[in-house]
């Protein structure tokens, strides 16, 4: 059989492998941790730096295919291993998804709506920014930001020195406040022919910048402006040559959807597609990235609801598993922290 090569050991990893082998793929993590989630699962694993060419080299040669379940990876790492094979999806698709300014210019471009922005390399620039789009706003790290971490709220001029001092001091993006009623997500699995696919959207609440839950059916706020979200979102895979999974965030605001950000990859967004839908998402990402037709998308259930564990939750596992509705999901990590996911539950209603 063939092999399917993985950067990234996490959580997200793990359900890919998951998926990989219920379709007869062995897989191979390349990622700087010693282990991870993924380690249970997948029967190779290289730890070495992003950096060492030869080991991403060797990396490629040892499989058929190769992708991602973390963006934050150096695109010259993704194109060492273009150059030794396969990789999907492709690295300018890293390369857009990885910066907040490019992505945001990107689907500006392609007519997206977003919040007002602007690129802030000092103090001044975010004085500047500040004058520009107002004092209601976020000031988010360009690079290697995730469950809101390297962000700072602002909400009056004031504010200017904490919020570069919080970030850090490094090159960012001033994003104004959006008002918005509800946020979602669209998920798209693109085939290797071009083919997509979307599940339904579900309504994502967060909580401190992390994702708590995911709700299907989303309420009408969403449902009204899905098909204009999924139409930017398609055209952004088109755009990308993209193969694989691709999750676009998005607020939904009195203005119609307004694009948050991309993740190229596999989403916590959509988790509750394992139990949730006919074809999950990490078996369509497996299928894409390997040349196979994509599963059908629909759900499985009229109502899917799925909840993060976050921090240690371990006390409530046996009252989730006394209810049949339920499915837990545990990710192996061997130490809860405050924030760190830990798994999630999924709950199929009529
Ligand atoms: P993820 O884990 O989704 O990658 P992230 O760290 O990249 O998270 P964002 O998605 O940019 O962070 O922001 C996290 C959350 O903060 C959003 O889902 C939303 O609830 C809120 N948020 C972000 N940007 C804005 C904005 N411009 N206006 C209002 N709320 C926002
Ligand atoms: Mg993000
Ligand atoms: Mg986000």
């Amino acid at each position: 059989g063939s092999t399917i090569g993985i950067l990234g050991g996490g959580q997200l990893g793990r359900m890919i492998a998951m998926a990989a082998a219920q379709l007869g793929y062995r897989t191979h993590i390349f990622a700087p941790e010693e282990s991870g989630p993924a380690a249970d699962v997948s029967p190779r694993w290289t730890r070495a730096a992003y950096e060492d060419a030869a080991a991403l080299a060797a990396f490629a040669d040892s499989v058929d295919v190769v992708t991602y379940e973390f963006e934050n990876i150096d695109p010259s790492a993704v194109e060492t291993l273009a150059h030794h094979g396969l990789v999907r999806p492709g690295a300018q698709a890293l390369r857009v998804a990885q910066d907040r300014l490019a992505e945001k210019r990107f689907v500006c471009d392609l007519g997206g709506l977003t919040a007002p922005f602007a690129p802030v390399e000092s103090l001044d620039d975010l004085e500047n920014a500040i004058d520009a789009i107002g004092s209601r706003a976020i000031l988010k790290t360009n690079r290697m930001g995730y469950d809101g971490k390297g962000q700072a709220r602002l909400s009056e001029p004031g504010d200017a020195v904490g919020a570069w001092n919080a970030i850090g001091r490094q090159s960012a993006i001033l994003e104004g406040f959006v008002t918005f009623a509800e946020e979602f997500s669209v998920i798209l699995a693109r085939g290797a022919d071009g083919e997509v696919r979307f599940w339904d959207s579900s309504a994502n609440v967060h909580v401190d910048g992390i994702l708590s839950t995911s709700t299907i059916p989303a309420g009408p706020a969403i449902a009204a402006q899905v098909k204009q979200a999924r139409a930017l979102a398609r055209k952004v895979a088109d755009a990308l040559g993209y193969v694989g999974v691709l999750t676009c965030e998005f607020f939904a605001s009195a203005e119609g959807p307004i694009f948050n950000e991309m993740a190229p990859r596999v989403h916590n967004s959509g988790h509750w597609t394992i139990e949730g839908a006919v074809t999950n998402q990490f078996e369509n990402h497996v299928r894409a990235i390997c040349g196979l037709p994509l599963g059908d998308t629909g759900l499985a259930a009229p109502r899917v609801y799925m909840r993060n564990l976050i921090g240690d939750q371990a006390g409530e596992w046996p009252a989730i598993l006394a209810d049949p509705a339920n499915h837990l999901h545990l990710y192996g990590k061997h130490e809860a922290r405050p924030g760190r996911k830990m798994g999630h539950v999924t709950r199929l209603g009529l």
